[in-house]
């Protein structure tokens, strides 16, 4: 992209093959990466982290804007995906990649905000009718009680969906079916997962209640630090010690949040500085934490909210920044950070790679209802 990014710039949803940035290469990649990413057209090289914001939006999910979620890939033996949040729309984006669902096993939650969790069920139970074989792990918050945590989220989750899970009785999908759950504290550093050379820690982070949290992940010397939804905060700026790649949720200042949602100004204020990370906020967090390449991301994106919005960051921070979009990816490697776009398959049916669990089904089909048999057309 050449000039500024105001009202006239052209978004993605639009057909933009440019990404909302002034710098979408950082250092000197040793490969060529092609200008759009086409679903499942590149293998990832050892060492190499690949992060693709499958969600970019707010909790008022949109066909432009999926809500909170990541996903992030490493090219280790295993190809481990994890996806970190997995708000409502975030899984119609990974289809369209033509991703293995049987890769689908590692969810990172931040908060159990519903704009984070709402594709959840979709996870659980669809996916698993899909290909998935492995029970999905889930890391997320414990809460200050119990039951504001990520077990008792889960635990409830699956007893609203009994009748689902009974229905998938005979199903060879059933094991795939299940969450195994671990917390994660919110309130002090931790690493809670540490598996073929990949690393993830938690930290705490600042949103309206204790029980949120941000995640950092190091693998083959690489890093990215995510801030699920937070205000800006100095365990995070911590967190990002020599990181390369530092995605923070953004929202517009108080003044366009109270114009674009037809809400009082305090009440934006409430929402934009007592809850989450303003432009300029967000640019002093830039500008503390280093990272080689900076996003914003959880901000509306439309021809309102882009201009001022990147002006008001560029008061604080003068370094690499862009403004994540749905299917905004970026490639990390020693020598470069790419950024650049995703195109999906709409169309697009599952695609099954291998699982760990075989076998026959872990249960056996109902008998049908008697009353089926008088009230059932046949040919
Ligand atoms: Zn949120
Ligand atoms: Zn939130």
């Amino acid at each position: 992209m050449s000039g500024e990014i105001n009202e006239l710039t052209e978004l993605a949803y639009e057909g933009s093959e440019d990404q909302l940035t002034m710098t979408p290469v950082v250092g000197t990649p040793e490969r060529a990466y092609p200008r759009v990413l086409a679903p499942g057209a590149e293998e990832l090289v050892t060492g190499e982290i690949r992060v693709t914001v499958l969600g970019s939006g707010d909790p008022f999910v949109k066909k432009s804007q999926a809500s909170a979620s990541l996903l992030i890939e490493v090219g280790n033996e295993q190809h481990d995906r994890f996806f970190f949040d997995l708000g409502s729309g975030a899984l119609a984006n990974f289809n369209g990649l033509r991703l293995p669902v049987t890769a689908t096993t590692k969810v990172f939650l931040s908060h159990l905000h519903a704009d984070h969790v709402g594709d959840i069920p979709t996870l659980l139970w669809s996916l698993a009718k899909s290909g998935r074989r492995d029970p999905v792990e889930l890391w997320g918050p414990a809460g200050e009680y119990g039951p504001l945590g990520a077990r008792a989220y889960a635990q409830h989750i699956e007893a609203a969906h009994a009748w689902d899970m009974e229905a998938m009785c005979g199903h060879p999908g059933q094991s795939g079916a299940r969450l195994l759950t671990t917390e994660v504290p919110f309130d002090r550093p931790a690493t809670v997962y540490e598996r073929h050379g990949v690393t993830i820690s938690s930290f705490p982070v600042i949103h309206i209640l204790n029980g949120a949290v941000g995640y950092r992940l190091d693998y083959a010397g690489r890093s990215v630090v995510f801030s699920g939804d937070t205000r800006p905060c100095h365990p995070l700026v911590e967190a990002c010690d020599g990181v390369d790649l530092l995605i923070h949720e953004t929202f517009p200042s108080a003044g366009v949040f109270a114009k674009k949602a037809g809400v009082p100004e305090a009440l934006a204020e409430a929402v934009v500085n007592g809850a989450h990370t303003s432009p300029a906020m967000v640019g002093k967090v830039f500008a503390g934490a280093g990272a080689r390449m900076s996003a914003m991301w959880h901000l509306v994106v439309d021809h309102e909210t882009i201009g001022p919005v990147f002006s008001e960051m560029r008061t604080q921070y003068d370094g690499p920044v862009v403004i994540s979009q749905d299917l905004t990816v970026f490639n990390i490697t020693k020598e470069a950070v790419v950024t650049r776009r995703a195109t999906v398959d709409p169309f697009a049916w599952p695609v099954v790679g291998p699982s760990q669990t075989g076998g026959p089904p872990m249960s056996v089909p109902h008998e049908p209802p008697a009353w089926w048999a008088d009230a059932l057309m046949t040919g």
